[in-house]
């Protein structure tokens, strides 16, 4: 911990959409706040009104933390199906008006920004950043895997002809194992679709960041991130922090109490935590066969669902979607498992839940912040991808790290009800299942010690603030 007596330095965030980019950029905020005597201030561009989640969410948020909403943006020029990178990056760069506006209000009552953080998709803002001679800085709050990818796409998209989905090697990222083209993140599915371009577009602007902020650690995924941290000209200097996550903490929010409670009447690590994260859903088939198969493996469960919708990320700006998801699950399912499984509409507090005793399994969309929550509380997965770049941390988790079983889709692109019981028994009950419990609990060994006070993420954190500090002296 730093002496306090100085007076705090400031510096400025600009998450772009989605809770998974918000909650690990406000525990980095947390932690500089703590550790390194900050303030942050949080610019948040939007295209709508935030979600009961996100309010809920910013209002808990600690002193030397505040924020500010930006007017929402107008859509009402895309079409239905935009995707989801192209709205986010969208978000961003019709926010700069309002975004300037919100830097000079702070720069008039005589804040110094010792530097300005934009998130993956966010690196438009860095022309506001350039504009009040503000040092830019990128936080990544997904893979290594991902980062080496973003540094390299140019290179890719000059050399290879095709869809990568269609090469017929796989793809070679450096320092990680190689992947086919179909598991790369969604948005390099499509070369020809604006989200593509976003993707490419912000990759060829990372090299303008003074320094990227990684949240993730070396014994994780030590390949990529010996290759992220070797000196190549213009690649900026990387500073892995990770795993930063939120912590479990007690709330008067009843939906949470209910979940809690209820798992303090289960067995130690006898319970299945199931949840696609904050976007994503199931069609209806899907939901029904998961119940069915939850039914049939015997297993205990907490379950998070939403309505279904046959969009994989129906809920990613809104998080609930209409409806009562309960109507939609098989006649009778609550009944028959009753006493041994809760079922949750919308959102669950996750980190309570995976940190807590009778939690034993995750079966997971694998989103990087539910997957570094799990490893941090020595949780083991049931990698079930979604979109975005799930489906190349699923690779990672089964194949590389080998922390996590993968259900088989059949040919018509289902798991089926039988396949849901295999797994699920599997993780709980069998063989395979000890062995990935064994992986994971050294996994988090791994994260704890990293996260030490003479932990490599720990000290990356400090030289990182000490140089925005250098920033504001000279
Ligand atoms: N989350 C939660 N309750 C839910 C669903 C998600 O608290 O019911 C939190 C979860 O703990 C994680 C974040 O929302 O911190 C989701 O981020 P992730 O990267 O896993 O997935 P995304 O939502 O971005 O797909």
């Amino acid at each position: 911990m730093e002496n306090t007596t100085n007076p705090p330095t400031h510096v400025a965030i600009v998450p772009t959409p989605g809770m998974g980019h918000l909650i690990p950029l406000v525990e980095f905020a947390k932690k500089i706040i703590q550790k390194h005597n900050f303030m942050v201030s949080f610019i948040i561009p939007s295209d709508g009104p935030l979600s009961s989640a996100q309010k809920l969410f910013l209002e808990k948020l600690p002193p030397r933390i505040d924020y500010v909403v930006l007017p929402p943006v107008c859509f009402d020029d895309l079409p239905e199906d935009v995707k989801i990178e192209t709205r986010i990056s969208l978000t961003v760069s019709r926010s700069l008006s309002s975004l300037r506006d919100a830097v000079q209000s702070l720069v008039s009552k005589k804040i110094r920004l010792a530097a300005f953080v934009v998130d993956l998709f966010g690196t438009d803002a860095f022309d506001v950043a350039i504009e009040f001679k503000i040092s830019p800085y990128i936080f990544i709050p997904t893979t290594a895997m991902c980062l080496s990818l973003f540094l390299n796409l140019s290179k890719l998209d000059e050399s290879v002809p095709c869809e990568f989905r269609d090469m017929s090697e796989k793809v070679h990222i450096p320092g990680c194992m190689p992947i086919h083209g179909s598991d790369l993140l969604d948005p390099l599915q499509d070369r020809k679709n604006d989200a593509y371009k976003w993707v490419l577009h912000h990759s060829k602007r990372y090299r303008m960041a003074e320094g990227i902020i990684l949240n993730s650690f070396k014994e994780l995924e030590p390949g990529a991130i010996q290759y992220l941290q070797e000196q190549e000209t213009g690649k900026p200097p990387v500073y892995c922090v990770g795993p930063l996550i939120q912590m479990g903490s007690k709330s008067e929010n009843n939906d949470e109490s209910v979940c809690l409670k209820w798992l303090n009447e289960q067995p130690s690590g006898s319970v299945l935590y199931i949840s696609f994260g904050s976007g994503g859903t199931l069609s209806h088939e899907q939901m029904i066969e998961i119940a069915l198969g939850l039914d049939m493996s015997e297993q205990r469960f907490l379950w998070v669902i939403r309505c279904p919708n046959d969009t994989a990320n129906a809920t990613y700006f809104s998080i609930q979607n209409s409806g009562d998801p309960l109507a939609y699950l098989p006649p009778g399912f609550l009944d028959r498992t009753k006493g041994r499984g809760l079922v949750v509409p919308s959102w669950a507090p996750q980190a309570q839940i995976l940190s807590h005793g009778s939690t034993g399994g995750f079966l997971s969309h694998c989103g990087w912040n539910s997957t570094l929550e799990s490893i941090v509380n020595g949780v083991p997965l049931i990698a079930w991808p979604l979109y975005a770049e799930q489906r190349s941390n699923a690779v990672m988790l089964t194949e590389d790290v080998k922390v996590a079983l993968r259900p088989k889709f059949n040919e018509n692109g289902l798991v089926t009800r039988l396949e849901i019981a295999k797994v699920v028994k599997g993780l709980m009950e069998g063989e395979e299942g000890k062995a990935i419990r064994s992986r994971m609990r050294d996994l988090k060994d791994a994260a704890a010690k990293v996260l030490s006070d003479d932990g490599s993420s720990t000290k990356s954190l400090a030289e990182l603030c000490s140089k925005w500090k250098s920033n504001i002296s000279t």
